[in-house]
């Protein structure tokens, strides 16, 4: 059974919220339909709400230290603007 991302309570597979805390659930490896806003994001970001792996995290660290642009680095991660700036404020690089 699939748990909550946020509180770590189990919770269904067919339930969008979680029944404990109300965070809302997104299972990554769930064979249903992705969500629509998924969907479209992946459209032009391939990686859209994707979590990021520990390599990944890795690799954004080198290249940002390599002085690439974030633009470089969206094209790379298949990630938007908001979501590189984002983690490169969460690894405390700037
Ligand atoms: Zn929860």
């Amino acid at each position: 059974m699939p748990s909550c991302g946020s509180c770590g309570v189990s919770v269904n597979e067919s339930d969008n919220f979680c029944s404990k805390c109300g965070h809302k659930l997104i299972f990554e490896n769930e064979q249903k339909e992705l969500p629509e806003y998924v969907k479209k994001a992946r459209l032009l970001y391939r990686n859209a709400y994707q979590t990021w792996s520990s390599e990944d995290d890795l690799k954004l660290k080198e290249l940002y230290l390599q002085g690439k642009s974030k633009q470089e680095l969206c094209d790379y991660f298949g990630r938007n603007f908001g979501a590189i700036r984002a983690r490169i404020q969460k690894l405390g690089l700037e």
